[in-house]
């Protein structure tokens, strides 16, 4: 057994609570067990975290346990959620779940956009393709992380360090300050060189550190463990943005 399975009583437990069907179609067939806070996020695989759904509703399951449980389980389709709220199209169904909600209308559509299947099909598809193209994965394998079997792996004496480099600039340290400092202590950039302003720069504005992938122009959840925080990163941006610096331009929430 992995160790993220579900024990099989877990599994049989979940199965009685939910009358053998699919807890968002309430389909009979094909089912399987999804964890609503991922394992790689510090899910368990216990009962509480467990739920059934089947293969096809499992397959475009958003990662985000928010929209798992507000959206995605709410609603089997876009359709029923339309007539749920006796709206004209999606978009006005979407403002009254958020207004239901609570959230920002801005702020939910964009993290429903962020967890689309063919959001996250697209940037792998981009970065498998690239990888057979060219040997990698169309970006310099960033400092903090390996690239092993088309997943990025946290290296952890290199995570430690873009931790610093982040609690250094929001300390408010300059770019400059952060490259004297890593050099006199030695420490290598990932070609073995020395940093500068640039190396500094760039990992300050790579969503990667907080759990997204950018290819081209579309951002998703990454699959990779986060090494930064999101607040610590939007803060950044700030920070850069108030010093006449270009930040990264997402808007991540
Ligand atoms: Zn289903």
């Amino acid at each position: 057994m992995r160790e993220n399975d579900f024990h099989s009583l877990v599994k049989k437990l979940a199965l009685q609570r939910t009358d053998h069907r699919c807890e968002r179609c309430w389909s009979e067939r094909d089912l399987e067990f999804h964890h609503i806070t991922p394992v790689k996020l510090g899910g368990k695989s216990t009962l509480d975290n467990c739920i059934v759904l089947c293969h096809n509703c499992h397959n475009i399951a958003p990662q985000d346990p928010f929209l798992l449980i507000n959206y995605f389980l709410k609603f089997a389709s876009i359709k029923e959620m339309i007539k749920h709220y006796n709206a004209k199209n999606e978009e006005e169904a979407t403002r009254s779940l958020s207004k239901e909600l609570g959230f920002d209308y801005n702020a939910l559509k964009k993290r429903i956009e962020v967890n689309k299947p063919s959001h996250v099909y697209a940037v792998k598809k981009g970065m498998r393709e690239s990888v057979k193209k060219k040997g990698h994965a169309g970006f310099n394998i960033p400092f903090g992380y390996d690239y092993i079997n088309g997943e990025l792996r946290i290296i952890l004496d290199e995570a430690k360090i873009v931790k610093d480099i982040y609690s250094w600039y929001l300390s408010g340290r300059s770019m400059g300050e952060i490259v004297k400092m890593l050099n006199m202590a030695k420490i290598p950039t990932k070609k073995g060189g020395v940093w500068a302003k640039k190396t500094i720069s760039t990992i300050l504005k790579n969503p990667l550190y907080c759990g997204y992938l950018k290819w081209n122009d579309i951002i998703s959840k990454g699959q990779q463990r986060s090494i930064v925080e999101l607040n610590s990163f939007n803060e950044v941006q700030k920070i850069i943005e108030k010093q006449g610096g270009k930040p990264a331009n997402l808007d991540l929430d």
